[in-house]
């Protein structure tokens, strides 16, 4: 370790230990059937959704969390794997896992090894850099995590979930937080002739893809989107022979309309607004694609073999000779391999540890009728969440303890704007989530708080007999 991060780390204990306050731990044990102490809160995923809460319930003095991964420590979430871009999207200075305590900062954890010129120098953050500044955060942090265990399937209990892992465990827990990332509640879309061509002549930009077996071949890329281009320039850089990206729009999206909305006001509160106006504003931002940074267009448009079709929906898709036929309204092409940059539908009876779930819970389908001119069959099926990001009942009545279970995923989106698998708006989503959760937790322990409260009698001080 660098004398800088050495000192850096002195100065995040000193900074916690200066807003220590209020130090104690105040959730009362919850003893479930088993006779073992129920977690106050399980945290399903370990990537920066899942720390960053962590870290705030702590701060919360709710000591009693475990979170919990399938992936190996330091694997966690979308940076080592198709994240294929070589810089993140956000500029260098966002903030979030650090809630707001600037030793925290990737910035901090940059300087301190690197100085305040090398920052200035850096155009935005390298995704490796920002997954070995989680690390560092989680391990700083002392984060309570169990690595290589998966959630699949979740059961509601009167007082509590009970959480079946794949390994055969049950965890119980007053309170669920699924940060099981851009995809936890959702599935990878792609057109259903892509879909039906072998898997060994497709793939979606979320796949793993051996993209040494596409050197010397002629790719297909379809979808205009940031994970489109990466996934082409990826290929370009692996020696493909062409790459040719394909747009049904007829103009790239170079506009960023969140940018416009990075502001305090919409992070914190829109979960705030009524019905319609969550869905006036949220589908507007989610029916533009993700516009890409100058670095995305760059990367791939220095390559001379790489080819930009725009307007050119494909309209039919077949296999031919081995590789893929694919026709436009402008002629058509051969490939020997095609990917879908084609984005995400939020569905979560596509993951199987909600499947079960998923016909209880309310869909802003089941809350709220669009007017004419305003429908949108996607963005129907999103989840519709109460204001800490919690589940909702589809019947009311019928599954109390969806209460209990609290999104910090894309899904959250809807009803919540930017939260959990986003970075900018961390800083704001995860005090809602974690406020909504401690809430919870003293409302339904009230009784025992007053008990506790009628019971306190420990003097200030002792009386001095000889006065
Ligand atoms: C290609 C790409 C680029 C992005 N670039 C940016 C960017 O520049 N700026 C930005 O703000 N955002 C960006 N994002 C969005 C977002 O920041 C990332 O997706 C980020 O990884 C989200 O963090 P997370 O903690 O919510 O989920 P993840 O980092 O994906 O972590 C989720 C974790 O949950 C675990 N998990 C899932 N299911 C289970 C289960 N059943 N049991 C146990 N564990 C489970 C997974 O193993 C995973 O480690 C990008 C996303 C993608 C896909």
């Amino acid at each position: 370790m660098t004398s800088g991060l050495a000192a850096l780390e002195r100065r995040v204990a000193k900074d916690l230990a200066l807003i220590a306050y209020p130090e104690r731990d105040w959730v009362p044990p919850r003893i479930g059937p088993d006779g073992a102490r129920c977690l106050d809160v399980l945290i399903v995923g370990a990537g920066q959704g899942g720390l960053v809460t962590a870290f705030r319930l702590l701060r919360e003095r709710v000591g009693n969390i475990l979170l919990i991964d399938a992936r190996p420590e330091g694997e966690e979430g979308v940076w080592g794997d198709y994240a294929r871009m070589v810089t993140l999207r956000s500029w260098k200075t966002v903030t979030g896992p650090d809630l707001d305590i600037p030793s925290l900062t990737f910035q901090a954890w940059f300087e301190a090894q690197w100085g305040e010129a090398a920052f200035a120098a850096l155009g935005k953050i390298p995704k490796e850099m920002w997954a070995a500044y989680l690390l560092w955060y989680r391990r700083l942090l002392d984060l309570p995590v169990r690595n290589g265990l998966r959630l699949e399937r979740i059961e509601g209990a009167s007082d509590h979930v009970v959480a079946h892992l794949a390994s055969g465990e049950l965890l119980r827990a007053r309170k669920l937080v699924l940060a099981t990332g851009i995809d936890g509640t959702g599935r990878w879309w792609m057109p259903p002739a892509v879909e039906r061509l072998p898997a060994a002549l497709r793939a979606h930009t979320a796949d793993r893809i051996d993209f040494g077996a596409l050197a010397g071949k002629r790719v297909g890329v379809l979808g205009a989107a940031a994970s489109a281009f990466d996934n082409a320039s990826t290929a370009l850089e692996a020696g493909a022979a062409s790459v040719d990206l394909f747009s049904r729009r007829p103009e790239l999206q170079r506009v960023q309309p969140f940018k416009q909305m990075s502001y305090a006001g919409f992070f914190r509160h829109l979960a705030d607004l009524d019905d319609a106006w969550r869905w006036r504003v949220m589908r507007h931002l989610l029916n533009l694609r993700e516009a890409f940074p100058k670095e995305t267009w760059e990367r791939a448009t220095k390559h001379r073999n790489f080819r930009l079709h725009l307007g050119a929906p494909w309209l039919d898709v077949g296999t031919e000779a081995g590789g893929v036929r694919v026709s436009t309204p402008q002629g058509g092409h051969r490939f020997d391999y095609v990917i879908a940059g084609t984005g995400l539908d939020i569905d979560l009876v596509s993951k199987p540890a909600l499947r079960q779930l998923a016909p209880l819970v309310a869909l802003w389908a089941d809350r709220y009728t669009p007017p004419v001119g305003e429908a949108d069959e996607r963005l129907s099926r999103y989840p519709y969440l109460g204001p800490a990001l919690e589940l909702t009942e589809k019947a009311p009545g019928a599954a109390p303890f969806l209460g209990r279970i609290h999104l910090f995923t894309y899904a959250a989106t809807m009803s919540a704007g930017p939260s959990g698998a986003s970075i900018n708006a961390m800083k704001f989503a995860a005090p809602r989530l974690v406020a909504g959760i401690t809430r919870d937790l003293f409302r339904e322990d009230i009784a025992m708080h007053h008990r506790d409260l009628l019971a306190y009698a420990t003097p200030e001080f002792d009386l001095d007999g000889s006065r």
